[in-house]
């Protein structure tokens, strides 16, 4: 189905069909714990776009026509399929990318959980009408299918993501191309191949597997009519600007910085667990990952506890049993990472645990143990960067205005947590805290897919989030109809 025999080597979805990419370059993708060549990715051209995107642009004249309660049902059968194939696809995801079963099984959990939001397509593509909104004159709002979209992912959810996207792009009358990570790029395979036995004709989902000059070619192309886009902040903010200045309807979902505050109040033990979890589940590479911790008060008590969870936590490949800490991605990642580490002693943060002992026992694998740096001011480079890795950040305060002050002062705004029972310090962090996704006694904060998901200032550029009803106005356009009829 996917991938070469001999070669392993991956192909592109187009109209239909699986088809050999015109490249004359391949990457190879790599198991993140072993080393492991798994498949070689083909680095797709532009002439490889431009196919995806004309059989995309025919199969909207049709697709766009057939009633929305009929395009929902093939998203009822991909949610059965989906189910279906839960465990295979968790398996797969941490083949590809690395992080522990449990992660890899809750992330198709929530990929599924999308399709089921899209399923409810005739619900949410109704109009708006008004009856009388002047004498004899009536008012309605219709929604329309934009076109053919184009959907750029990035490694660290190789099925989450793709599904925040191109379920409800198709539910509501749009044909897709698929761009994922092309260090991730196996899975989307099995979910265009599960995508097509659900019954989607030829050509409303495509998949084109490349680096740069894919992405290029979508967002260049004139044919493809929004782009939506996750991944780091520089690339986001390119594909932000670039595709706007081509007339394209974008959302550009970015990088993060996640502090989380720890009140002198809070209930210790769970807030441990809990920033254990979020700061070193997938090795630190999620978007809505804690990655700076601001500690209230005195709390000393509450630093020897997170150094005790972290030493006691197990690090390995993901299909181990009670493993939490697995490896980054890439070993050229790790480098990156071990450099800032060192700057984060060049600038005077405390190392409290030092993760880089642990790696040589795991030679083959990307592994990192877990790091912490205490007495971590906000003007560090590693609590301005994110690091996207098992590295966390202590940052000291008297008291609330100090956190939400080091919120403040972060380009990012993706997400936050408070810790605290106290409802006032909930209120104040809640009005004031400038992220998008916040968390009250909770470390990952993420919404589920019927409300919107993206953060602030730097973690997001474009008007429309992904999913909820912000995702539904961004895949479709609206026609307003306005009647007289006095005869
Ligand atoms: P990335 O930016 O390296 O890659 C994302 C996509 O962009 C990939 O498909 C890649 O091929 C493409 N790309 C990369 N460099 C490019 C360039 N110079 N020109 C054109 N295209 C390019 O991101 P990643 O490392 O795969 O993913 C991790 C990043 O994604 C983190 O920064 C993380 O915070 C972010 N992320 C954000 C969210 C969110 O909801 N805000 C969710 C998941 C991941």
């Amino acid at each position: 189905m996917t991938v070469k025999n001999e070669t392993m080597e991956l192909k592109n979805y187009v109209n239909g069909e699986w088809v050999d990419s015109s490249a004359l370059e391949c990457l190879d993708v790599i198991n993140p714990a072993t080393g492991e060549t798994i498949a070689k990715v083909p680095v797709s051209t532009k002439e490889d776009v431009d196919q995806a995107v004309q059989a995309a642009k025919k199969a909207f004249q049709s697709w766009k026509q057939v009633p929305v309660p009929k395009r929902a049902r093939v998203l009822f059968k991909y949610h059965t399929l989906l189910t279906d194939h839960h465990e295979e696809l968790a398996k797969l995801i941490v083949q590809e990318n690395g992080k522990a079963y449990k992660e890899a099984y809750g992330e198709v959990q929530r990929g599924i959980e999308c399709v089921e939001f899209a399923s409810g397509a005739p619900s949410l593509m109704m109009g708006e009408t008004l009856s009388g909104i002047a004498e004899d004159i009536d008012s309605e709002m219709f929604r329309y299918p934009l076109g053919v979209v184009g959907g750029i992912t990035p490694f660290n959810f190789p099925m989450m993501v793709p599904l925040w996207m191109f379920p409800l792009a198709v539910a509501c009358g749009n044909t897709f191309v698929l761009k994922p990570s092309e260090r991730t790029p196996i899975l989307a395979n099995k979910l265009v191949e599960l995508f097509t036995q659900a019954g989607a004709p030829k050509g409303v989902l495509n998949v084109v597997h490349g680096a740069h000059d894919v992405v290029n070619g979508l967002i260049e192309h004139p044919d493809v009519a929004a782009i939506s886009f996750v991944g780091s902040q520089p690339v986001a903010k390119y594909v932000y600007e670039k595709s706007a200045s081509k007339g394209k309807r974008v959302q550009a979902l970015s990088g993060a910085k996640n502090h989380h505050i720890v009140m002198p109040d809070a209930d210790m033990e769970k807030a441990v667990a809990n920033i254990i979890s979020s700061t070193f589940g997938s090795a630190g590479q999620r978007c809505m990952a804690c990655s700076a911790v601001v500690v209230v008060g005195d709390n000393n008590q509450f630093v020897e506890a997170l150094k005790k969870k972290a030493d006691e936590l197990v690090m390995g490949s993901g299909m181990e049993e009670d493993v939490l800490l697995t490896p980054v991605i890439r070993k050229e990642h790790r480098e990156k990472v071990l450099g800032y580490i060192e700057k984060g002693l060049e600038e005077g943060a405390v190392l409290l645990r030092d993760g880089r002992k642990e790696m040589d026992e795991m030679e083959n694998g990307n592994f990192l143990g877990a790091t912490i740096f205490d007495h971590v001011s906000p003007d560090m480079t590693i609590a301005k960067e994110e690091l996207f890795a098992p590295v966390l950040s202590l940052l000291r305060t008297a008291d609330l205005d100090g956190g939400l002050q080091f919120i403040h002062q972060s380009r990012f705004g993706n997400g936050a947590t408070i810790y605290t029972k106290n409802a006032a310090a909930v209120r104040k962090f809640r009005e004031e805290a400038d992220a998008g996704m916040l968390g009250i006694n909770v470390g990952v904060p993420a919404t589920m897919a019927f409300f919107p998901f993206s953060g602030w200032k730097d973690s997001f550029y474009g008007d429309l989030h992904v999913n909820g009803k912000d995702g539904v106005n961004f895949y479709t356009k609206k026609k307003m109809i306005t009647s007289r009829f006095d005869y």
